[in-house]
C-alpha cells in the first residue's frame, strides 16, 4: 500500500465506553471532505507494517476534527493494537473518503420517513447524518434504531439526545429506539428482523414501513443486514439502485 495515499494525523481524545468499545477523535486535514454516512480508511503502524481498516465517520461534515467509534476484536490485526490508542499518537488517514451510505443517494420515493437501523458500531454513520441540518429539514420522521447485546454497550445515548435537541430543534418526528438483545426485560429485545416481521418495531415508533414513503438504512453486522433486508423485502420494500428504492446497506465485515 502506497504511503503517499495517506496523511499523518494526531489523536486528540479517546473515550472508553466498555472494555470492547471506544471512540476517538483525530485532527482533520483541510483536504479531507466527506458526506455524512461515508467512511475513512485509517492506518496504524504495527511494527513496519501499515495495517488499514475502514471506519465510518461519526463526526459531522462541518466539524474541525474527525471522530470514530470502534470495537475491539481480541485477536484482530487492527483493533487489538488500536485499543491502546492514546492522546498524541499518530494515525494514518487515507486522503479521500469512501462509501455510498449517504442520503443523497435517494431520489424516489421522495424523503419522508427515515429509518436508521444499526447494530453496535454500525451506529457511527447515523450519528454523523443526525449532525447535518439537511437531514432534519428533509424528513418528517426520523427513527434511529440501535441494537446491542447488553445495555452497557449503548454508547452515545446522551450524545444522541443532545444532537436531537441541537440539530432537530422543533422537529417533532424523531424517535430513538434502543434494542438490547440479551436483556429479556428490555422493552425491545428481539433481533431486528423479528421486530420487523412481528410489527413490534412499527408499533414502537408509531409508523408503518411503507414502500411509498420509507428510506431505510442498515449498518453493521452482515447477518443482521441480510436478515433485515429480507424482512423488509417481504414487506414490499426494495433495494435502492440508481436512486430508486427504499433500502441502503453497509456491511462491516
Ligand atoms: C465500510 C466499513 C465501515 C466500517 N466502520 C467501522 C466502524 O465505524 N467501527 C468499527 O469498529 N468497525 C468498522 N468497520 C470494521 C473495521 O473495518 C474492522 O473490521 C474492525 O476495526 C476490526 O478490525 P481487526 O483487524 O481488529 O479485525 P478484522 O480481522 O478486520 O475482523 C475480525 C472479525 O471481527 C468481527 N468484527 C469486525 N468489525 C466489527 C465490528 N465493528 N463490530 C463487531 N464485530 C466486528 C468480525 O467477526 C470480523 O470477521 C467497518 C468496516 C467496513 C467495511
Amino acid at each position: 500500500m502506497s504511503i503517499e495515499k495517506f496523511s499523518v494525523e494526531k489523536v486528540l481524545s479517546v473515550q472508553r465506553w466498555t472494555n470492547t468499545l471506544f471512540s476517538f477523535t483525530m485532527t482533520r486535514p483541510a483536504h479531507f471532505k466527506f458526506t455524512a454516512g461515508q467512511f475513512a480508511r485509517i492506518g496504524l503502524k504495527v511494527g513496519d507494517e501499515l495495517v488499514v481498516r475502514a471506519y465510518s465517520i461519526v463526526s459531522s461534515p462541518f466539524d474541525e476534527t474527525l471522530e470514530f467509534f470502534s470495537i475491539v476484536v481480541p485477536d484482530g490485526a487492527f483493533t487489538s493494537n488500536l485499543q491502546h490508542l492514546q492522546v498524541g499518537d499518530e494515525l494514518y488517514l487515507e486522503k479521500i473518503p469512501y462509501g455510498f451510505l449517504t442520503l443523497t443517494r435517494y431520489q424516489l420515493p421522495l424523503p419522508q420517513d427515515l429509518w436508521l437501523l444499526a447494530t453496535g458500531t454500525g451506529l457511527a454513520p447515523f450519528v454523523s447524518m443526525l449532525q447535518d441540518f439537511d437531514t432534519w429539514s428533509k424528513y418528517q420522521h426520523i427513527y434511529l434504531v440501535y441494537s446491542v447485546r447488553t445495555a452497557s454497550e449503548l454508547a452515545y445515548v446522551e450524545r444522541i439526545q443532545e444532537i436531537a435537541q441541537t440539530f432537530g430543534e422543533g422537529h417533532t418526528g424523531f424517535k430513538f429506539v434502543p434494542i438490547v438483545t440479551r436483556d429479556p426485560q428490555a422493552v425491545l429485545h428481539d433481533r431486528l428482523p423479528i421486530l420487523i416481521e412481528n410489527g413490534a418495531l412499527e408499533q414502537a415508533v408509531g409508523c408503518q414501513l411503507n414502500p411509498a414513503t420509507s428510506h431505510v438504512m442498515l449498518c453493521g453486522n452482515p447477518q443482521m443486514v441480510e436478515d433485515t433486508k429480507e424482512a423488509l423485502k417481504a414487506r414490499g420494500l426494495t433495494m435502492n439502485r440508481r436512486g430508486e428504492g427504499n433500502i441502503a446497506v453497509e456491511n462491516y465485515w
